[in-house]
Protein backbone atom coordinates (compact mmCIF):
# COMPACT_ATOMS: atom_id res chain seq x y z
CA UNK A 1 0.00 0.00 0.00
CA UNK A 2 1.37 3.30 -1.10
CA UNK A 3 1.07 6.34 1.47
CA UNK A 4 0.96 9.76 0.15
CA UNK A 5 1.25 13.31 2.00
CA UNK A 6 0.44 16.26 0.11
CA UNK A 7 1.13 19.62 1.91
CA UNK A 8 1.28 18.03 5.18
CA UNK A 9 1.67 20.86 7.57
CA UNK A 10 1.81 20.52 11.68
CA UNK A 11 2.01 23.27 14.00
CA UNK A 12 2.00 23.13 17.49
CA UNK A 13 1.30 26.44 20.03
CA UNK A 14 4.07 27.93 21.24
CA UNK A 15 3.60 27.53 24.98
CA UNK A 16 5.09 30.46 27.40
CA UNK A 17 7.29 31.64 25.03
CA UNK A 18 6.92 35.43 24.22
CA UNK A 19 7.73 36.88 20.57
CA UNK A 20 7.79 33.34 19.36
CA UNK A 21 5.92 31.96 17.01
CA UNK A 22 3.93 28.50 16.49
CA UNK A 23 6.78 25.70 16.00
CA UNK A 24 5.64 24.63 12.41
CA UNK A 25 6.82 20.70 13.08
CA UNK A 26 6.52 19.28 9.57
CA UNK A 27 5.95 22.43 7.24
CA UNK A 28 4.41 21.57 3.70
CA UNK A 29 5.70 17.53 3.29
CA UNK A 30 5.23 16.55 0.18
CA UNK A 31 6.14 12.69 -1.61
CA UNK A 32 5.31 9.32 -1.80
CA UNK A 33 6.10 5.90 0.13
CA UNK A 34 6.03 3.53 -3.02
CA UNK A 35 3.88 0.00 -2.33
CA UNK A 36 6.14 -2.75 -0.30
CA UNK A 37 9.03 0.24 0.31
CA UNK A 38 11.28 0.94 3.20
CA UNK A 39 11.26 4.37 3.88
CA UNK A 40 13.93 5.74 6.29
CA UNK A 41 13.09 9.31 7.72
CA UNK A 42 16.14 11.03 8.43
CA UNK A 43 17.43 13.93 10.65
CA UNK A 44 18.73 15.51 12.99
CA UNK A 45 16.67 15.52 16.70
CA UNK A 46 13.76 17.87 16.96
CA UNK A 47 13.46 18.02 13.23
CA UNK A 48 9.93 16.63 12.96
CA UNK A 49 10.39 12.82 12.14
CA UNK A 50 8.09 12.21 15.43
CA UNK A 51 5.47 14.39 14.65
CA UNK A 52 5.63 12.72 10.38
CA UNK A 53 5.24 9.08 11.81
CA UNK A 54 2.08 10.24 14.23
CA UNK A 55 0.67 12.22 11.92
CA UNK A 56 1.00 9.10 9.37
CA UNK A 57 -0.43 6.96 11.99
CA UNK A 58 -2.96 9.27 13.03
CA UNK A 59 -2.09 9.71 16.85
CA UNK A 60 -1.63 13.67 15.39
CA UNK A 61 -4.19 15.21 13.05
CA UNK A 62 -2.15 17.69 10.77
CA UNK A 63 -2.94 21.17 10.72
CA UNK A 64 -3.40 21.29 7.06
CA UNK A 65 -2.59 18.83 3.97
CA UNK A 66 -3.69 15.25 3.15
CA UNK A 67 -2.51 11.48 3.81
CA UNK A 68 -3.35 8.77 1.62
CA UNK A 69 -2.90 5.37 1.96
CA UNK A 70 -3.23 3.86 -1.67
CA UNK A 71 -6.29 5.87 -3.04
CA UNK A 72 -8.17 6.63 0.09
CA UNK A 73 -7.86 10.03 2.05
CA UNK A 74 -7.08 8.75 5.58
CA UNK A 75 -6.45 12.39 6.79
CA UNK A 76 -9.68 12.33 8.88
CA UNK A 77 -9.36 8.55 10.16
CA UNK A 78 -8.69 7.88 13.53
CA UNK A 79 -5.53 5.80 14.19
CA UNK A 80 -7.35 2.35 14.89
CA UNK A 81 -9.02 2.41 11.83
CA UNK A 82 -6.00 3.19 9.32
CA UNK A 83 -4.59 -0.60 10.06
CA UNK A 84 -1.35 0.55 11.14
CA UNK A 85 1.53 -1.54 13.05
CA UNK A 86 3.69 0.90 15.23
CA UNK A 87 7.15 -0.12 17.13
CA UNK A 88 8.60 2.98 19.73
CA UNK A 89 12.39 3.21 20.87
CA UNK A 90 11.16 2.29 24.86
CA UNK A 91 9.13 -1.24 23.19
CA UNK A 92 6.44 -0.13 25.55
CA UNK A 93 5.70 -3.93 26.01
CA UNK A 94 3.04 -4.80 29.00
CA UNK A 95 5.11 -6.12 31.90
CA UNK A 96 2.71 -7.97 33.76
CA UNK A 97 2.06 -10.25 30.71
CA UNK A 98 3.72 -13.12 29.48
CA UNK A 99 5.52 -12.47 25.18
CA UNK A 100 2.69 -14.74 23.62
CA UNK A 101 -0.20 -12.11 25.58
CA UNK A 102 1.51 -8.96 24.73
CA UNK A 103 1.26 -10.26 20.91
CA UNK A 104 -1.96 -11.59 21.53
CA UNK A 105 -3.12 -8.69 22.74
CA UNK A 106 -4.03 -6.11 19.50
CA UNK A 107 -5.57 -9.39 18.44
CA UNK A 108 -8.16 -9.67 21.39
CA UNK A 109 -9.21 -5.94 20.67
CA UNK A 110 -10.76 -6.73 17.40
CA UNK A 111 -14.86 -6.09 17.55
CA UNK A 112 -17.54 -7.23 15.08
CA UNK A 113 -16.82 -8.59 11.93
CA UNK A 114 -13.05 -8.85 12.55
CA UNK A 115 -12.99 -10.81 15.70
CA UNK A 116 -11.29 -13.80 15.06
CA UNK A 117 -11.29 -17.64 17.01
CA UNK A 118 -9.08 -18.43 19.65
CA UNK A 119 -7.53 -20.71 17.34
CA UNK A 120 -7.04 -18.20 14.65
CA UNK A 121 -5.01 -15.63 16.96
CA UNK A 122 -3.02 -18.33 18.08
CA UNK A 123 -1.87 -19.31 15.24
CA UNK A 124 -1.10 -15.67 13.92
CA UNK A 125 0.82 -14.92 17.15
CA UNK A 126 2.92 -17.88 16.80
CA UNK A 127 3.63 -16.73 12.79
CA UNK A 128 4.42 -13.46 14.01
CA UNK A 129 6.72 -15.03 16.87
CA UNK A 130 8.47 -17.08 13.79
CA UNK A 131 8.94 -13.90 12.28
CA UNK A 132 10.85 -12.61 14.74
CA UNK A 133 12.45 -15.74 16.03
CA UNK A 134 11.37 -16.03 19.21
CA UNK A 135 8.63 -19.02 19.57
CA UNK A 136 11.50 -20.30 22.50
CA UNK A 137 10.28 -16.73 24.28
CA UNK A 138 6.34 -17.12 24.62
CA UNK A 139 6.25 -17.85 28.58
CA UNK A 140 8.37 -14.88 29.89
CA UNK A 141 7.65 -11.48 30.78
CA UNK A 142 9.53 -8.46 29.35
CA UNK A 143 11.24 -8.23 32.67
CA UNK A 144 12.89 -11.66 32.13
CA UNK A 145 14.34 -10.50 28.52
CA UNK A 146 16.96 -8.46 26.70
CA UNK A 147 16.52 -5.30 25.10
CA UNK A 148 16.80 -7.20 22.09
CA UNK A 149 14.53 -9.69 22.39
CA UNK A 150 11.66 -6.61 24.07
CA UNK A 151 12.29 -5.06 20.65
CA UNK A 152 11.55 -8.45 18.62
CA UNK A 153 8.36 -8.90 20.57
CA UNK A 154 7.26 -5.31 20.09
CA UNK A 155 8.11 -5.67 16.43
CA UNK A 156 5.90 -8.86 16.48
CA UNK A 157 3.06 -7.18 18.26
CA UNK A 158 3.17 -4.77 15.75
CA UNK A 159 2.88 -7.33 12.83
CA UNK A 160 0.64 -9.47 14.48
CA UNK A 161 -2.41 -7.56 11.83
CA UNK A 162 -0.57 -7.47 9.34
CA UNK A 163 -0.54 -4.19 9.28
CA UNK A 164 -0.79 -2.26 6.03
CA UNK A 165 1.73 0.39 7.01
CA UNK A 166 4.77 -0.20 9.81
CA UNK A 167 5.74 2.78 11.01
CA UNK A 168 8.88 2.62 13.78
CA UNK A 169 10.33 5.19 15.60
CA UNK A 170 13.98 4.63 16.20
CA UNK A 171 13.59 1.63 17.14
CA UNK A 172 17.23 0.40 17.77
CA UNK A 173 17.82 3.47 19.80
CA UNK A 174 18.09 1.75 23.08
CA UNK A 175 20.08 -1.29 21.94
CA UNK A 176 23.77 -1.18 21.95
CA UNK A 177 26.25 -1.29 18.72
CA UNK A 178 26.26 -4.84 17.87
CA UNK A 179 22.49 -5.99 18.53
CA UNK A 180 21.32 -2.70 16.34
CA UNK A 181 23.08 -4.19 13.50
CA UNK A 182 21.69 -7.61 13.86
CA UNK A 183 18.47 -6.16 14.98
CA UNK A 184 18.27 -3.49 12.01
CA UNK A 185 19.51 -6.52 9.40
CA UNK A 186 16.05 -8.34 10.95
CA UNK A 187 13.83 -5.52 10.30
CA UNK A 188 15.17 -5.76 6.86
CA UNK A 189 14.75 -8.98 6.23
CA UNK A 190 11.61 -8.82 7.80
CA UNK A 191 10.09 -6.10 5.60
CA UNK A 192 11.04 -7.56 2.29
CA UNK A 193 9.47 -11.04 3.85
CA UNK A 194 5.97 -9.71 4.42
CA UNK A 195 6.24 -6.66 1.64
CA UNK A 196 4.96 -4.31 4.32
CA UNK A 197 5.29 -0.55 3.67
CA UNK A 198 7.17 0.86 6.23
CA UNK A 199 8.52 4.17 7.55
CA UNK A 200 12.03 3.77 9.46
CA UNK A 201 12.93 6.83 11.83
CA UNK A 202 16.45 7.40 12.53
CA UNK A 203 18.72 10.21 13.49
CA UNK A 204 21.54 7.67 12.43
CA UNK A 205 22.46 8.69 9.07
CA UNK A 206 24.59 5.01 8.81
CA UNK A 207 21.62 3.25 9.77
CA UNK A 208 19.39 4.79 7.32
CA UNK A 209 21.36 4.82 4.61
CA UNK A 210 22.08 0.98 4.93
CA UNK A 211 18.73 -0.20 5.58
CA UNK A 212 16.01 2.14 3.25
CA UNK A 213 14.95 1.69 -0.49
CA UNK A 214 14.86 5.10 -0.19
CA UNK A 215 15.85 8.19 1.96
CA UNK A 216 14.26 11.21 2.86
CA UNK A 217 15.93 13.66 4.64
CA UNK A 218 14.26 16.78 6.75
CA UNK A 219 15.50 19.76 8.57
CA UNK A 220 13.36 22.20 10.52
CA UNK A 221 10.50 20.32 9.62
CA UNK A 222 11.49 21.08 6.02
CA UNK A 223 12.05 18.15 3.10
CA UNK A 224 16.13 18.44 1.93
CA UNK A 225 16.04 15.79 -0.16
CA UNK A 226 14.33 12.12 -1.02
CA UNK A 227 16.33 8.98 -3.43
CA UNK A 228 17.83 6.13 -3.09
CA UNK A 229 21.44 6.33 -0.18
CA UNK A 230 24.09 6.08 -3.00
CA UNK A 231 22.02 8.78 -5.35
CA UNK A 232 21.65 11.24 -1.93
CA UNK A 233 25.44 10.68 -0.89
CA UNK A 234 26.59 11.76 -4.23
CA UNK A 235 24.65 14.45 -5.34
CA UNK A 236 23.35 16.39 -2.43
CA UNK A 237 20.96 19.16 -3.13
CA UNK A 238 22.50 21.55 -0.50
CA UNK A 239 25.22 21.75 2.56
CA UNK A 240 23.57 20.40 4.71
CA UNK A 241 22.16 17.11 3.32
CA UNK A 242 26.22 17.10 2.46
CA UNK A 243 27.50 17.31 5.80
CA UNK A 244 24.73 15.12 7.35
CA UNK A 245 25.41 11.94 5.28
CA UNK A 246 28.98 10.14 5.55
CA UNK A 247 31.80 8.78 7.68
CA UNK A 248 34.18 10.50 8.25
CA UNK A 249 31.59 13.12 7.26
CA UNK A 250 32.67 15.67 4.35
CA UNK A 251 35.96 18.28 4.71
CA UNK A 252 33.89 21.46 4.04
CA UNK A 253 36.60 24.41 2.80
CA UNK A 254 35.92 27.85 2.21
CA UNK A 255 36.61 28.93 -1.69
CA UNK A 256 35.88 30.48 -4.83
CA UNK A 257 35.41 30.10 -8.47
CA UNK A 258 37.90 32.48 -10.86
CA UNK A 259 38.03 32.30 -14.55
CA UNK A 260 36.55 28.69 -14.61
CA UNK A 261 38.93 27.32 -11.97
CA UNK A 262 38.10 26.59 -8.36
CA UNK A 263 40.81 27.68 -5.45
CA UNK A 264 41.19 26.93 -2.22
CA UNK A 265 43.31 29.68 -0.19
CA UNK A 266 45.91 30.29 -3.36
CA UNK A 267 45.55 26.89 -4.66
CA UNK A 268 43.93 26.11 -8.08
CA UNK A 269 42.55 22.54 -7.23
CA UNK A 270 40.45 22.07 -9.65
CA UNK A 271 38.98 23.02 -13.40
CA UNK A 272 35.23 23.97 -13.12
CA UNK A 273 34.40 25.60 -16.46
CA UNK A 274 30.61 27.04 -16.61
CA UNK A 275 30.62 28.18 -13.23
CA UNK A 276 30.74 31.77 -12.61
CA UNK A 277 32.93 33.38 -10.58
CA UNK A 278 31.54 33.62 -7.04
CA UNK A 279 32.28 32.66 -3.69
CA UNK A 280 32.09 28.78 -2.87
CA UNK A 281 31.76 25.95 -0.31
CA UNK A 282 33.86 23.21 -1.19
CA UNK A 283 33.10 19.71 0.20
CA UNK A 284 35.23 16.97 -0.54
CA UNK A 285 34.45 13.60 0.74
CA UNK A 286 37.04 11.84 2.66
CA UNK A 287 37.66 9.59 -0.48
CA UNK A 288 38.02 12.52 -2.73
CA UNK A 289 41.67 12.81 -2.24
CA UNK A 290 44.39 11.28 -3.99
CA UNK A 291 48.07 11.50 -2.75
CA UNK A 292 50.46 13.08 -5.12
CA UNK A 293 54.17 15.27 -4.71
CA UNK A 294 52.85 17.54 -6.96
CA UNK A 295 49.50 17.72 -5.72
CA UNK A 296 47.16 20.90 -6.50
CA UNK A 297 45.94 21.18 -2.75
CA UNK A 298 48.37 21.55 0.10
CA UNK A 299 47.77 21.21 3.30
CA UNK A 300 49.86 20.69 6.98
CA UNK A 301 50.10 17.47 7.90
CA UNK A 302 48.47 16.33 11.47
CA UNK A 303 49.17 12.61 11.18
CA UNK A 304 48.04 9.26 10.30
CA UNK A 305 45.82 6.94 11.04
CA UNK A 306 46.22 3.18 9.54
CA UNK A 307 43.36 1.58 9.81
CA UNK A 308 43.74 -1.84 7.91
CA UNK A 309 42.33 -1.59 4.35
CA UNK A 310 42.82 1.78 4.29
CA UNK A 311 44.80 4.70 5.98
CA UNK A 312 43.50 8.09 7.27
CA UNK A 313 45.24 11.09 6.99
CA UNK A 314 44.60 14.10 9.23
CA UNK A 315 45.85 17.46 7.92
CA UNK A 316 45.66 21.20 7.98
CA UNK A 317 44.63 24.01 5.84
CA UNK A 318 43.51 27.84 6.53
CA UNK A 319 40.53 27.19 4.28
CA UNK A 320 39.31 24.42 5.91
CA UNK A 321 36.31 25.13 8.17
CA UNK A 322 36.91 22.50 10.31
CA UNK A 323 40.45 22.27 13.04
CA UNK A 324 41.21 18.91 10.61
CA UNK A 325 40.58 17.30 7.41
CA UNK A 326 40.55 13.79 6.55
CA UNK A 327 41.18 12.06 3.81
CA UNK A 328 40.96 8.37 3.28
CA UNK A 329 43.30 6.38 0.95
CA UNK A 330 44.63 3.19 0.37
CA UNK A 331 47.18 1.42 2.56
CA UNK A 332 49.61 0.60 -0.04
CA UNK A 333 50.19 4.20 -0.46
CA UNK A 334 53.33 5.57 1.01
CA UNK A 335 53.14 8.74 3.72
CA UNK A 336 55.71 10.43 5.16
CA UNK A 337 54.09 10.98 8.44
CA UNK A 338 57.08 13.22 9.54
CA UNK A 339 57.17 16.05 6.51
CA UNK A 340 55.77 19.33 7.05
CA UNK A 341 53.47 19.38 4.04
CA UNK A 342 51.20 16.58 2.12
CA UNK A 343 49.87 17.81 -1.30
CA UNK A 344 46.71 16.07 -2.48
CA UNK A 345 45.34 15.92 -6.14
CA UNK A 346 41.26 15.92 -6.29
CA UNK A 347 38.81 13.01 -7.70
CA UNK A 348 36.54 15.75 -9.77
CA UNK A 349 33.58 13.58 -8.83
CA UNK A 350 34.00 13.93 -5.10
CA UNK A 351 34.10 17.79 -4.92
CA UNK A 352 30.86 19.54 -4.34
CA UNK A 353 30.45 22.92 -4.55
CA UNK A 354 27.91 25.08 -2.94
CA UNK A 355 26.82 28.62 -3.47
CA UNK A 356 27.88 30.16 -0.22
CA UNK A 357 24.79 32.51 -0.09
CA UNK A 358 22.40 30.02 -0.62
CA UNK A 359 24.54 27.13 0.04
CA UNK A 360 22.53 24.97 -2.74
CA UNK A 361 24.78 22.79 -4.72
CA UNK A 362 26.66 24.03 -8.07
CA UNK A 363 26.85 21.12 -10.47
CA UNK A 364 29.96 21.75 -12.91
P1 LIG B 1 12.21 14.46 16.21
O1 LIG B 1 11.40 13.23 16.35
O2 LIG B 1 12.78 14.63 14.83
O3 LIG B 1 13.29 14.55 17.23
P2 LIG B 1 9.76 15.84 16.95
O4 LIG B 1 8.81 15.49 15.87
O5 LIG B 1 9.63 15.11 18.23
O6 LIG B 1 11.26 15.74 16.40
O7 LIG B 1 9.65 17.40 17.27
C1 LIG B 1 9.70 18.39 16.26
C2 LIG B 1 9.49 19.76 16.87
O8 LIG B 1 8.16 19.89 17.34
C3 LIG B 1 10.39 20.05 18.05
O9 LIG B 1 10.73 21.42 18.01
C4 LIG B 1 9.50 19.75 19.23
O10 LIG B 1 9.88 20.52 20.36
C5 LIG B 1 8.14 20.17 18.72
N1 LIG B 1 7.05 19.39 19.34
C6 LIG B 1 6.87 18.05 19.21
N2 LIG B 1 5.74 17.65 19.87
C7 LIG B 1 5.21 18.77 20.42
C8 LIG B 1 4.05 19.03 21.22
N3 LIG B 1 3.19 18.05 21.56
N4 LIG B 1 3.84 20.31 21.60
C9 LIG B 1 4.67 21.32 21.24
N5 LIG B 1 5.76 21.13 20.49
C10 LIG B 1 6.04 19.89 20.08
MG1 LIG C 1 11.62 11.61 17.67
Amino acid sequence: MKVVLQNLTKKFPARGKKNHGDVIAVNNFTFEIPDGKLVGLLGPSGCGKSTMLNLISGLLKPTSGKILFGDDDVTELPAEHRGIGLVFQNYALYPHLTVRQNILFPLQNLKGKDKLSKEAMEKKVVDAAKLVQIEELMDRKPGELSGGQQQRVAIARALVKMPKVLLLDEPLSNLDARLRLQTREEIRRIQKETGITTVFVTHDQEEAMSISDQIVLMKDGVLQQLGRSQEVYDNPANLFVAKFLGTPPINIFSGNVSDGKLYIGKDAVLNTSGVPNMEVYVGIRPEGFLLSENGSLCCAMGGVEVMGRDISIVSMNEASLNFSIRSIISSDSKVDENAAFVHFDLKPNKVLLFDKKTEKRITF
